[in-house]
């Protein structure tokens, strides 16, 4: 990969680093809202439906498995921006192959090419 392809994937992926810090700060002032509520017992209006409550759960969970999520993503593409600083982005981790191009576009912090995901997939 030359230096201006990778000037193009580090914009990439510092945007999608942005996009995601946005998005997990978004979903923390949701999980934060949903619980002050709780606490302040705006939600007893409902618990004489058990159903409302099982949502409520459901959601607080639903949020906190996506801010988990997301945090791994962004601990991923930090790596994948460390591995352009080092000029190693863009190589497969196991055969040292260069990992195509539209592989990166499509997943840009795709870290093994095709042949060795696949191997790595079957165990
Ligand atoms: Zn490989």
């Amino acid at each position: 990969m030359n230096k201006r392809e990778r000037k193009k994937f580090e914009k990439l992926l510092r945007e999608m680093r942005d996009q995601k810090l946005k998005y997990i700060a978004m979903l923390r002032e949701l999980a934060i809202s949903r619980t002050q509520r709780e606490a302040s017992g705006d939600v007893s209006a409902f618990t004489s439906h058990p159903a409302d409550i099982s949502t409520e759960s459901d959601e607080r969970e639903k949020i906190a498995s996506l801010i988990t999520r997301e945090t791994a993503a962004v601990k991923e593409l930090d790596a994948a921006l460390e591995r352009i600083e080092d000029a190693s982005y863009g190589k497969c981790e196991a055969c040292d192959d260069d990992i195509p191009v539209a592989r990166l576009q499509a997943l840009p912090f795709a870290t093994l090419c095709v042949k060795c995901q696949a191997e790595a997939e079957k165990g």
